[in-house]
């Protein structure tokens, strides 16, 4: 039938899109990339290529296909991978935004905002700040990356205006005072992203996806973004009545608490979801401070309780 070909088609379209050394952009098919940065003109500059490929997508993408099926992928895992969204105008962070198991049955949203400054590399290094923080540890979160420009748009159109999904860790400080989460969250390098950007055609609905982190193979974070108290949807709708959203504005949807646990110098933090390109990251401590490696229970059973 008709509405058959329609979804076919679809998905026929989706792209995993990654960029590499100085912004060439690659096509992801499996752990392999495809160098399709001829799809892109040399003359737009290299950290603009991200946006200029968010925005000419529609009209790249015959280009990007043709240019993958010349060349020949590469492991990605030796590359000098890049944040695919390098400078997001706007980072703006659910806190707190999942029922934990189904143990909580309602949360309000709640956002804070991190700074470009935040955002790092895939490969790259989480630098750990010498303020005196109790832990420092990794959120899991399921990024969502603005297509074009919202103003005033209702949930029930929000997803329209997704360009694609991506693997995004929010970094945290614990026990800073002022407890506030511009002391916590917003530190350089707090913000790893990528590697691949799934466009939306290929997540038909976002709130089935799942997450998994590991810490020095360690399993740590395993949830479903299902758990989620306030949709990808309603958590758009809500940061529309505030502002509005542009192209390459990137929202992490919050974190499940029940597996949250230190990082520290030398460690190695990989995150999935689903089967994209795994997120991978390491971490310096100037000061090589340790903690006892384990799941904080503590936080778990407070988000348990809701707050
Ligand atoms: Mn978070």
């Amino acid at each position: 039938t008709g509405r058959c070909a329609i979804v076919w088609h679809a998905l026929e379209g989706a792209m995993r899109l990654a960029f590499f050394d100085d912004f060439r952009l690659g096509l992801v098919q499996g752990d392999r990339l495809h160098d399709v940065s001829g799809a892109i003109d040399d003359a737009v500059p290299a950290p603009q290529r991200p946006a200029v490929l968010i925005e000419r997508f529609g009209e790249l993408r015959g280009a990007i296909e043709r240019a993958a099926g010349r060349a020949e992928g590469r492991p990605m895992a030796g590359l000098a991978l890049r944040a695919p969204v390098p400078r997001p105008n706007k980072l703006l962070c659910a806190a707190v935004n999942y029922l934990e198991h189904g143990v909580l049955t309602e949360l309000p949203i709640e956002f804070f905002i991190k700074s470009a400054e935040a955002v790092l590399d895939p490969g790259g290094e989480i630098d750990l700040p010498p303020v005196e923080a109790r832990v420092f540890q990794h959120e899991a979160e399921l990024g969502v990356v603005i297509g074009r420009t919202a103003r005033r748009v209702g949930a029930a159109e929000a997803l329209d205006y997704v360009f694609g999904y991506v693997p995004f860790i929010d970094v945290s400080a614990r026990g800073l005072e002022p407890r506030n989460y511009f002391t916590q969250k917003s530190f350089d390098t707090f913000a790893p992203i990528g590697p691949a950007i799934v466009t939306a055609d290929e997540v038909a609905d976002p709130q089935r996806l799942r997450i998994e982190l590991d810490v020095n193979g360690e399993p740590r974070q395993r949830f479903g973004i299902d758990d989620m108290a306030n949709g990808v949807r309603e958590l758009i709708a809500f940061v529309l009545l505030v502002m509005m959203l542009r192209l390459g504005d990137v929202i992490a949807t919050g974190p499940n608490h029940q597996a949250l646990s230190p990082i520290q110098h030398g460690d190695q933090v990989r995150m999935r979801i689903e089967d994209w390109p795994e997120l991978r990251v390491s971490v310096h401590d100037d000061q090589r401070r340790t903690w006892v490696r384990e799941i904080d229970a503590a936080m778990a059973a407070e988000a348990r309780r809701g707050r």
